[in-house]
C-alpha cells in the first residue's frame, strides 16, 4: 500500500492509510466511526485506484 489518505464514503473525511494496510483490510473512520474496507478498482497498481467502501459485513 501507500502512506496517505483515502476519503470516507460516508462523511468525506480523510482516513489515514498506512503501508501495512492491504486490500480487504478493515479501516475505521475516526470522524463517523464507520467500518470501512480497503478496495481497488482495477488490477493496475495505481494509487488513484484505491478507495474505501462501506463494510457491509
Ligand atoms: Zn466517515
Amino acid at each position: 500500500m501507500f502512506e496517505g489518505y483515502l476519503e470516507c464514503p460516508l462523511c468525506d473525511a480523510d482516513v489515514p492509510v498506512s503501508q501495512e494496510d492491504k486490500i480487504g483490510d478493515e479501516l475505521f473512520c475516526a470522524c463517523c466511526l464507520a467500518s470501512l474496507k480497503l478496495k481497488k478498482k482495477s488490477d493496475a497498481w495505481d494509487r488513484d485506484d484505491f478507495y474505501l467502501d462501506e463494510d457491509y459485513g
